[in-house]
């Protein structure tokens, strides 16, 4: 019998698998008749299909329900009623919270939240967290600035419902927020790897702190980036802090699907409130095993105010081959989400997935944790930079670091790259997602 003080669920995490595909066909059951009698876009959609709610019945017969994309998202809130347009499945009175998508690929999506919906956005969190080790003993900072990206606002409510106290770290800079985690002692911390590491760094060079011994941060959870299942990334992170760093994804429109527990195996999918399908880019084939990678459809089923139906996220995904001691029956997936569709660009014809360079600029001890990728056209032909700081103290060792990175690029990638070294702190900063990879022919005329 597992240990039940792993788990916020018990019942529910450590359900057997059969189990588990009834509990989600129910469910999944529940929210497609919803939308479909409440969402004009839902209805439209599944009429335009030939499909009925009732004519799901069993766990395979969800194969048979329209996917759907954030472009259908942006269509169908570009109608009445203002903001949120036909997807709505709530009266928009009904709806206390308003969030936003970065609007990095395009115009934002917005994202309606009742009360109800929202504290299911905290219980989600609760199930990162309390796998995590967070307990009610915790003090967890958060340094976020809280605006309109849906990001931290969950872990910080989430943290809450388990009964945490959480600090919120909003409009103080870097250095004011390393300053009130020392007075107050905070033993935890939510924030991307890329300010994880940019904190450490502060801490370390401006206020002479070393976050390993002078601070108490216990754990710290990550998300936004794919860095938290970088070895390389992570243990860069666990160093600088001198904690066990768990690695979490999700997105504004789904919510947060998986989390890494204490034992670190690999991300679990919260398969009690979601329901991810792996499906082959090319063929759209089912992927059910371990060792194929394929892009991830996700249903929310207890989130009603804008539902979330086999929406095709573009994540790319596989199932882990590996078994967690925790004794989970939520599967793994391996390496956390390894790339998106859009982003897995060809460069000089080669597949590229920027977190390949980023596993290899992380793995060398002499480099800094920043660094920009810059993709253009030099006549027809692609280029492409690399942008690099050695550490202080490492200048004399350009040249063979140049050595180091070209031959291991050139394996784990299979491209060669013009390596620029920029003196140390020159290279941009960022509190929230960084963005270290840079298209330029798609400008280019
Ligand atoms: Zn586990």
């Amino acid at each position: 019998m597992a240990d039940t003080d792993l788990y916020w669920n018990p019942i529910l995490e450590t359900l057997p698998q059969d189990k588990l595909r009834e509990l989600q066909t129910k469910k999944f059951r529940k929210i497609l008749a919803w939308a479909y009698d409440r969402s004009p876009f839902y209805h439209e959609l599944y009429k335009n299909a030939g499909l009925e709610p009732g004519d799901i019945k069993t766990y395979d017969d969800i194969r048979k329900v329209p996917k759907m994309e954030k472009s259908f998202l942006r269509d169908a809130q570009n109608c009445e009623p203002f903001p949120y347009g036909k997807i709505l499945s709530v009266p928009l009175e009904d709806v206390t919270v308003y969030h936003q998508t970065s609007g990095t690929t395009g115009q934002p999506v917005f994202q309606p939240d009742t009360w109800q919906d929202w504290d299911w956005c905290a219980e989600t969190w609760a199930y990162i967290l309390y796998a995590q080790g967070y307990r009610k003993t915790d003090r967890v900072f958060i340094p976020f600035g809280y605006h309109t990206a849906i990001a931290y606002w969950m872990g910080h409510y989430g943290a809450e419902k388990l009964g945490c106290e959480v600090v919120p770290g909003g409009v103080l800079n870097t250095e004011a927020r390393i300053l009130k985690i020392q007075e107050l002692k905070a033993t935890a911390l939510m924030a991307t790897p890329t300010y994880i590491l940019g904190m450490a760094d502060t801490a370390r060079t401006k206020l002479g702190i070393d976050p390993a011994k002078d601070l108490n941060i216990q754990r710290i959870t990550v998300a936004g980036e794919p860095g938290g299942s970088i070895p390389t990334t992570k243990k860069r992170m666990e160093e600088a802090w001198g904690c066990k760093v768990y690695d979490h994804v999700g997105a504004t429109e789904f919510g947060a699907w998986s989390y890494e527990c204490t034992f670190q195996a690999g991300l679990h999918v919260n398969e009690g409130l979601f329901l991810v399908e792996i499906e082959d880019i090319d063929t759209g084939e089912l992927l059910t095993e371990p060792g194929r990678r394929g892009k991830m459809i996700i249903s929310t089923f207890d989130r009603y105010a804008q539902p979330c139906i086999r929406f095709d996220s573009k994540d790319i995904i596989e199932w882990s081959p590996d078994v967690c001691e925790c004794e989970r029956t939520f599967r793994l997936i391996k390496g956390g989400v390894v790339g998106r569709v859009d982003d897995i660009t060809k460069v000089k014809g080669v597949l590229l997935a920027p977190t390949s360079i980023e596993e290899v600029v992380r793995s060398i001890p002499q480099l800094g944790d920043e660094y920009e990728v810059i993709v253009a056209k030099k006549g027809d032909l692609d280029d492409i930079s690399l942008r690099l700081e050695l550490v202080p103290g490492q200048e004399g060792n350009e040249e063979s670091v140049r050595k180091t990175l070209v031959d291991q690029l050139r394996i784990k990638t299979g491209l060669g790259y013009n390596l620029e070294f920029h003196e140390y702190g020159s290279l941009p900063r960022y509190d929230l997602k960084a963005k270290r990879f840079k298209d330029l022919r798609k400008d280019a005329h």
